[in-house]
C-alpha cells in the first residue's frame, strides 16, 4: 500500500531525525521494521492491522500469532505505561509492514534516557504518544492493545500470554495459574502466585541460549 503520507514527511522527521534520510541517524527508515516492503506490500498477506490512537501509525502483520506473548511487571513497563503490567507480543522485524507514519514516530531509551533511536528503545507515535512497541536488537514487542478485533475471542486466543515476568515487582496480583518469573522468562526463578515466595528448585540451568531481544 503506497504511504499517502510521504508528500507531508519533511516536517514530520523534524520530530526525531532531521529532513534527511542520508544522516547516519537516519538509517533505521531502510530497515526492518521501518522499512516499507519495497513492492508496496503485495507480497506482504496482512493477518493483523494495527494503529496508535490519532491513527496516524498504521500497521499490518504477517503472522496469525506471535512467537510469544508476555506479560512485564517491571517498574520500567508500569511506569512507561502508565499501566499496571506491560503486554507484549514478540515478532520478527520483517513481520511487521508500516502502512502509515513509519517516519512519525519518537523514540525513548530507557537505560541511557535519551530519544535517541538506540537498540532497545521504546517506540511511540510522535504526535499522540501512543506506546507502539519495544525495539530491540533483534525482534520487536508489540502491543497488542493497539490490534484491530484484539478483543474479539480470535485475537484473544492468538495473542494469549503464557507467563509473567518480573513478577517480585507486581503492583497487583495476577492468580490465572500461568507461569511467573522473578525476572526474565526461562532466566530467573519462578514465583508461587499463592505466597509470593520464590520456589525452590526452580533456578533454571544455565543455558547457551540467551533470549533475544
Ligand atoms: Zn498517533
Ligand atoms: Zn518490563
Amino acid at each position: 500500500m503506497p504511504d499517502t503520507k510521504e508528500s507531508d514527511g519533511a516536517e514530520a522527521h523534524q520530530y526525531q531525525a532531521g529532513s534527511t534520510t542520508h544522516r547516519e541517524e537516519d538509517q533505521w527508515k531502510h530497515r526492518p521494521p521501518y522499512r516499507l516492503n519495497d513492492d508496496g506490500g503485495k507480497d506482504f498477506v496482512a493477518k493483523w492491522k494495527g494503529k496508535c490512537h490519532c491513527g496516524a501509525v498504521q500497521y499490518e502483520l504477517s503472522r496469525d500469532k506471535p512467537l510469544a506473548s508476555k506479560y512485564c511487571h517491571c517498574t520500567t513497563c508500569q511506569r512507561m505505561h502508565g499501566a499496571p503490567f506491560q503486554w507484549a507480543a514478540i515478532f520478527h522485524k520483517t513481520d511487521i509492514n508500516f502502512t502509515s507514519g513509519h517516519h512519525d514516530l519518537g523514540w525513548y531509551d530507557p537505560s541511557n534516557k535519551s530519544t535517541t533511536h538506540h537498540l532497545p528503545c521504546k517506540v511511540q507515535c510522535a504526535y499522540c504518544r501512543t506506546p507502539i512497541m519495544d525495539e530491540g536488537r533483534n525482534m520487536i514487542l508489540l502491543f497488542p492493545t493497539l490490534i484491530e478485533g484484539i478483543n474479539s475471542k480470535q485475537g484473544r486466543d492468538a495473542f494469549k500470554a503464557t507467563c509473567h515476568m518480573f513478577y517480585p515487582q507486581r503492583v497487583v496480583d495476577i492468580k490465572d495459574g500461568l507461569p511467573k518469573w522473578k525476572g526474565l522468562s526461562d532466566q530467573s526463578p519462578l514465583i508461587d502466585e499463592e505466597t509470593g515466595d520464590e520456589i525452590s528448585d526452580s533456578e533454571p540451568e544455565p543455558k547457551s541460549k540467551k533470549q533475544k531481544r
